[in-house]
């Protein structure tokens, strides 16, 4: 954020200079704002910029996925001083992992004290249906998690606010404020890990819904006769385009003895094929990976065509394995989309890879802290 003047500042809020002055006054007293370097103002007169003071306090973001770990601290203005990863597998309970992420905390706590900075808090990155108002994990699916008060015990071991949130969420707040959505008011963040979900920004503003479950969008039936979903209805969107489900239509393939570079790939062990292997074997001209990798950007275009009738957003970004293997499925996906469909909104769309990859879901998350002290500095030390 460029420094601004008083002068400007009263200009653009329309509050007269010296209620901006006694404003500002507070603010530097709890040093949320510092003064910058002199300056000459458009007239010539001596100007004092002022700028928010990075070392404010910081944010921890945290995310907790399928296998990993990960976590950042921002300061003030959002630079990030710190990251931590640790992988985890299936083997481990949940005590476990939220052991692994409470130690994480902790190390990055230390490491913003031990500068001097105060906590603001920790945002919470969770895959599945998240309660951000009751600070809940109510169900992850891929984890096996289920009624989790994750915010009360983050907030048992540090006693700062705690903010929880979905991981598709968390990552198109992201994209928004650092990535590739940046000052993009209206888009839509796809992510796709073992399911398949949305984040969605309307007007600059996550939508979250009445209860805060927006976005579950897997669930959204492409195919009333399709395949059975994990919901116990049919025909979701995700039982067409969930990476797990793309490598099972290509495990079924292969299992009809049809040749195929990912035959040597997988060996003695068709199971463990993985949707990275696929796409790779893809690129390297594999037919049957090919052929799966068209399928599912045909299946892609079908479900994104839905949400830009319903939204209209300015651009898709393509998060988790969807962005990995963004050359390949894009020009499939707009291909699709030119085809079907003749009208402006499907025509205007940019569909993107995600520019921040892992990281998105945890940035999103201590960037949730640092917007609400923003919407509310005077109040949130206290
Ligand atoms: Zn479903």
């Amino acid at each position: 954020m460029a420094p601004i003047s008083r002068a400007d500042l009263s200009t653009n809020i329309g509050l007269n200079r010296s209620t901006i002055s006694s404003i500002i006054q507070q603010l530097m007293d709890l040093h949320f704002v510092q003064e910058t370097r002199l300056q000459e103002d458009r007239i010539g007169r001596p100007a004092m910029p002022l700028e928010l003071n990075p070392h404010a306090g910081f944010a921890i973001g945290l995310e907790i996925n399928v296998d990993y770990v990960t976590s950042i601290m921002f300061d003030f203005c959002g630079n990030s001083h710190r990251k931590l990863h640790q992988a985890t597998n299936g083997r481990m309970n949940q005590h476990e992992v939220l052991m692994i992420a409470i130690q994480m905390t902790s190390e990055l706590c230390e490491f913003g004290r031990d500068r001097g900075y105060p906590l603001f808090g920790i945002g919470i990155g969770l895959p599945g249906l998240v309660d951000p108002y009751q600070g809940k994990l109510v169900f992850a699916q891929n984890i096996g998690w289920r009624n989790l008060e994750i915010g009360k015990i983050f907030f048992t071991q540090f006693n700062v606010p705690i903010l929880v949130e979905n991981e598709a969420n968390c990552c198109a707040l992201a994209e928004f404020r650092y990535g590739t959505a940046k000052e993009l008011s209206d888009f839509i963040y796809l992510s796709s890990n073992a399911g398949v979900g949305a984040g969605i920004l309307i007007n600059g503003e996550l939508f979250r819904g009445s209860e805060g479950f927006a976005g579950e969008i897997g669930h959204m039936v492409i195919n009333e006769e399709g395949n059975l979903c994990s919901c116990g209805r049919k025909g979701c969107w995700e039982t067409y385009v969930a990476p797990q489900e793309v490598v099972k239509g290509v495990q079924q393939e292969l299992s009809k003895g049809v040749e195929s570079r990912l035959n040597e790939i997988a060996g003695d062990n068709r199971e463990s094929l993985t949707f990275q292997q696929v796409v790779d074997a893809a690129h390297e001209g594999d037919t049957i990976a090919q052929k799966a990798i068209l399928d599912l950007g045909s299946h892609l275009g079908t479900g994104i065509l839905n949400l830009v009738h319903i939204f209209n957003p300015a651009q898709i970004v393509l998060g988790g394995a969807f962005g990995e293997s963004n050359n390949l499925l894009i020009p499939q996906i707009k291909t699709l989309m030119e085809e079907l469909v003749r009208v402006r909104p499907a025509r205007t769309v940019s569909i993107v890879p995600s520019s921040l990859g892992l990281d998105a879901c945890m940035m999103g998350a201590a960037t949730l802290v640092i917007d609400q002290v923003v919407r509310d500095p005077l109040n949130w030390l206290h």
